[in-house]
Order: structure tokens, then C-alpha cells, then sequence
């Protein structure tokens, strides 16, 4: 599942393609990922001639905008939501759905196995709506204002979107590992210390999966073909952490799998 850092390496991947060329014709079918007041033929008629002005991009949402286009198309890629740059008419792509055919001869598609992804039209200022400040863009001393009165486990907290944006399952679970802390301590004990020490701890390991960009796939995507696991903890139950040796734990947590190490993230002060 794509989490910030690869919607972000998406953003920066698309860009170029999206940013040099009109729209010359949209293809695909309604129904998911297209929202369900949204048809192909509205987005024909809102895209064709228009050009991609800017691609934004907060917590795991992307929001396009198009040259004098009344709203924005925001895309969220959910489970297995990707994209191809293709020739304009060359092939279906696989699980494809939306194909922007581009003035320069590419074409954006964007792909989806589950159509789990959702394609929204939504006015300019709506785009972002329900989320928080973005995970990257917010300093590490203003992630603990953000959590006051959380009533839930920091690993739980960790996943409000209207909280902060973009922190997954992944790189709560690697954060919190850095950082030392237990991913049930209750979020409301921590210290604004502790805030900014796991801020930055997730930060660093978005930044590390961000500057791996460039070697290919992304990892949602070939983690499966290649099986190579890049972190710390994550996907590591009942292997040797890395830093103390002691042997990782799986538990479940808001229903989500949540690796820790028990010697390097005390328990002291947990949710009872
Ligand atoms: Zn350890």
C-alpha cells in the first residue's frame, strides 16, 4: 500500500509528463476508483484542452489542477492505485481506468487493481479536506498541539489523518521504534520532547524511502517480486532487532499489524 513517500515519488514522477502538454482526450470507464457523482464523459468535458498547472500533494492525497478547470481532480490511490506514462495510443495498460491522452504524444494512465484507489472532482478548496497538516511539511515541535486530548494508543493516534497527514502503517511502526517509545503508551503521556524526537524519527524514515526513489519500482509495488524488506522493524516479527538484538514482536493494534521491539520500546506507561 503506497504511503506518503511514494505518493510523493508518484507527484514528482508525473509531473513532468502532466506539466508539458494538453489534454486531448480522456478514456476509461465509470464506477470505482472514479467517485460516484463523476462519469468519464464530465472529465472529458472539464480536461480536454486544458494543462495541468500543478500537482499537490498532502499526506497521501494528490490534488491536479487544470488551466481555468472549475475544481480539482483529486486522486487517492488506496491498495494498489499507479501510474503509467505511455504512448498516447499505444495498448490498454492493465487494470487501467483513467487515461489522459496528452498533446505530446504520452499519455497518463492511471492504473488499479482493486479500485480501491477514488478519483474525486471537487472544488479548488476541498481538496485536502478531512486531512491535517502534511506529515513532512509540519515542523517536529508542532506534532504534539496536534495530538492534545488524543484518547488512543500513539500508535493509534499515529493513523488519525486529520491529525497529521501521511504516517501509514509502515512508518508509525518504524518511527515509534527510533524513538524508543511502545506503540500502546498513550499518546497524551508523551512529552513534547518525545513528540519531536518520534516526528523526526518518522520524518527521517520517509526521507530514507524517498531518497531510494530513482533504483525502479516502488516498494508497495515490488516488495513482493524482489522480497526485500528495507526497514527496521516492519514485516520483522520473531527476527533479532537490529539494534539491541532482542527478538521483534507482532501485536495488533486498531486492527493494523504493529512490529516492536520489547527491550528498545519500554512499556512503561501504556494503555492498561
Ligand atoms: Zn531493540
Amino acid at each position: 500500500m503506497p504511503e506518503l513517500p511514494e505518493v510523493e515519488i508518484w507527484r514528482r514522477r508525473i509531473w513532468p509528463t502532466l506539466s508539458t502538454a494538453t489534454v486531448i482526450d480522456v478514456h476509461g470507464s465509470s464506477g470505482p476508483p472514479l467517485a460516484p457523482d463523476l462519469s468519464i464523459s464530465d472529465l472529458r468535458g472539464a480536461l480536454i484542452g486544458r494543462q495541468c498547472m500543478r500537482v499537490d500533494r498532502r499526506g497521501k492525497r494528490l490534488a491536479l489542477q487544470f488551466t481555468e478547470a472549475e475544481r480539482t481532480l483529486v486522486i487517492q490511490l488506496g491498495m494498489t492505485g499507479r501510474f503509467h506514462v505511455e504512448s498516447s495510443h499505444g495498448p490498454e495498460v492493465r487494470f487501467e481506468r483513467l487515461r489522459l491522452e496528452l498533446s505530446h504524444g504520452a499519455a497518463l494512465v492511471y492504473a488499479d487493481a482493486r479500485r480501491i484507489g477514488r478519483l474525486s472532482w471537487v472544488p479548488h478548496g476541498e481538496a485536502f479536506q478531512g486531512l491535517g497538516a502534511d506529515a513532512l511539511a509540519t515542523e517536529s515541535d508542532e506534532w504534539s498541539k496536534r495530538f492534545t486530548e488524543s484518547r488512543s494508543p500513539i500508535k493509534v493516534a499515529l493513523l488519525d489523518q486529520e491529525r497529521v497527514a501521511g504516517v501509514g502503517n509502515i512508518y508509525a511502526c518504524e518511527g515509534l521504534h527510533a524513538a524508543g517509545i511502545h506503540p500502546k503508551r498513550a499518546a497524551r503521556t508523551l512529552t513534547p520532547a518525545e513528540w519531536t524526537h518520534l516526528a523526526r524519527a518518522i520524518q527521517a524514515s520517509m526521507q530514507q524511502t524517498l531518497s531510494r526513489d530513482g533504483a525502479g519500482s516502488l516498494l508497495y509495488l515490488s516488495a513482493k517480486e524482489t522480497n526485500v524488506n528495507p526497514f527496521v522493524v516492519y514485516g520483522r516479527a520473531g527476527e533479532p532487532c537490529p539494534t539491541c538484538g532482542v527478538t521483534i514482536c507482532r501485536d495488533i493494534l486498531g486492527g493494523r499489524g504493529t512490529f516492536f521491539c520489547p527491550a528498545c520500546q519500554p512499556e512503561a506507561g501504556t494503555v492498561a
